[in-house]
């Protein structure tokens, strides 16, 4: 690689080293173009027949289950994310990911036309060519594959460039696809800076489809170098400030809802695009919902995020540690109550820990309330009446996830209907299984646009092929 700059992977736990890899320059990015442009006309991928595709991606997903503690340990490592997360969530849902799109790359069908009888209108699903895909820290392996499972099932050759703090897992997962026998430069993993190698694939006037998952602010930038190259095709995913709703009968789900309420907070130590950091409760239940659900807060285990036990990791590095404290301590500043157990004693000193965090009394305004902090920081306000339910939780620039708790149907209904967010769970914190669509609205993206067969859509385009019929 003709390249001058090295990444440094660094144990957010501990602060220490963990390897130091070349990082890809903007003429690695142009030469790495270039050469998956080659592969895609040649053929040698996209014109094999999609069931072939398929049998190459079931057997990466079965190496991908060989190498599962490998891969779940180099993304705890990297990202400091609690190994029980990574070995029951992240990796699990990885394999489901390239399994599932496998499996759906041939039945997904084209269409015909309802044309009179003197034409046939044939419209088809085509690859783009060389697509790319930039990807956070947060999930490494996950989102890597929910890019690479439709992008490859679909055909197409794909340039990945994970995060700079976590670039080990798919680095391995390509060493595991050229294994299962993808043809070389099919899939290509660049790991790099945000500010050269991502810039570089926004702007590479061969990359003709650009899947993002990262922050608001970036997802601006790549936007903005795609209208200013060639128009590749932009699927945003980005940050979320997402309301978890209470109604006034919430409570009936007893410690089912204090169970989902603090996964929603507090998973990947808050770090989770879809986290839900606003509590929104009804006042009649508000006292006894803090209670328990600060209690809880309390309990967590905090630690090492390679011990089993350990629930709340590290954040990713200290400017963010000192992002999300700067925020709290402004919202205390300004007359919030900030309830925490504090960190256990013992931690490694140069380890980026936060504890658990509920603020309730945060000004209006102000930054707890109202940014994406990604750290395990939830803040809890109430209301009376559901108009001021929905009114509060769409008091945000983002659009990602929500969650509704009540008993009764048709308040569930009404608020997911007036709830401005790609994806709203009732009763739960989830955001659906694979077969349903994820994405956000508003200033989190573009909406639906990964899992379900909708993922195809990114990562090809119709062709009309119009037939004169005599
Ligand atoms: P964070 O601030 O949490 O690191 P980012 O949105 O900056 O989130 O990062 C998400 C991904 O976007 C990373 O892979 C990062 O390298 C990449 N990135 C950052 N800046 C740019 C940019 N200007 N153009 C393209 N990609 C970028």
């Amino acid at each position: 690689m003709s390249t001058h700059q090295t990444l440094h992977v660094v144990n957010p736990a501990t602060g220490e080293p963990i390897s130091t890899l070349p990082a890809a320059s903007a003429d690695d990015i142009a030469k790495a173009a270039e050469r998956a442009r080659q592969v895609f006309t040649a053929g040698v991928w996209s014109r094999l027949p999609v069931r072939e595709r398929a049998v190459v991606l079931l057997r990466l997903a079965d190496l991908m289950e060989r190498d599962a503690e490998i891969l779940a340990r180099l993304d705890s490592e990297d990202a400091g994310k609690p190994i029980t997360e990574c070995r029951t969530g992240d990796v699990p849902g990885a394999i489901e990911s390239i399994r599932w799109f496998a499996e759906a790359a041939d039945k997904v069908f084209g269409r015909i036309a309802p044309s009179g009888p003197h034409g046939l209108g044939l419209m088809s699903r085509e690859p783009v060519g060389v697509v790319a895909a930039i990807l956070p820290w947060n999930y490494p392996l996950a989102m890597t594959a929910w890019k690479v499972g439709p992008a490859l099932a679909a055909g197409n050759c794909l340039l990945v460039k994970p995060a700079e703090a976590t670039p080990r897992s798919a680095l391995h997962l390509a060493t595991l696809a050229a294994e299962a026998g993808l043809p070389d430069r099919v899939l290509t993993v660049l790991p790099g800076y945000g500010s050269e190698a991502g810039s570089a694939l926004a702007r590479d006037p061969l990359v003709g489809a650009l899947s993002f998952t990262g922050s608001t602010a970036t997802g601006r930038r790549i936007l903005m170098a795609a209208a200013e190259s060639n128009f590749k095709g932009v699927s945003l995913e980005m940050g979320g400030k997402s309301p978890q709703v209470l109604m006034a009968d919430a409570l009936a789900y007893g410690d089912e809802l204090i169970d989902n309420m603090i996964e929603a907070a507090f998973l990947t130590t808050g770090q989770n695009c879809t986290a839900g950091s606003r509590v929104l409760v009804h006042r009649s239940i508000a006292e006894e919902v803090l209670e328990r659900f600060t209690a809880a807060a309390k309990e967590l285990v905090i630690g090492d995020p390679s011990d089993s036990r350990t629930q709340v990791g590290p954040l990713i590095d200290r400017a963010a540690f000192d992002r999300v404290a700067g925020a709290v301590e402004a919202a205390r500043a300004g007359g919030a109550e900030v309830h925490t157990g504090g960190l256990p004693h013992g931690l490694p000193p140069h380890g980026a820990y936060y504890p658990p965090t509920v603020i309730t009394r945060a000004p209006d305004g102000s930054d707890v309330l109202t940014k994406e902090l990604f750290g395990p920081v939830v803040t809890v306000q109430t209301f009376t009446t559901e108009d001021e339910a929905v009114r509060m939780a769409n008091t945000t620039e983002y659009g990602l996830a929500a969650s509704v708790w009540t008993r009764d149907l048709d308040t569930a209904l009404r608020l997911a209907r007036g709830i401005e967010a790609g994806v709203i769970s009732v009763n739960a914190y989830s955001e659906g299984d694979i077969t349903t669509p994820f994405g956000g609205w508003k200033q989190s993206g573009f909406g639906g646009v990964e899992k379900s067969t909708n993922a195809f859509d990114q990562w090809t385009r119709e062709k009309t092929v119009w037939i004169r019929t005599h």
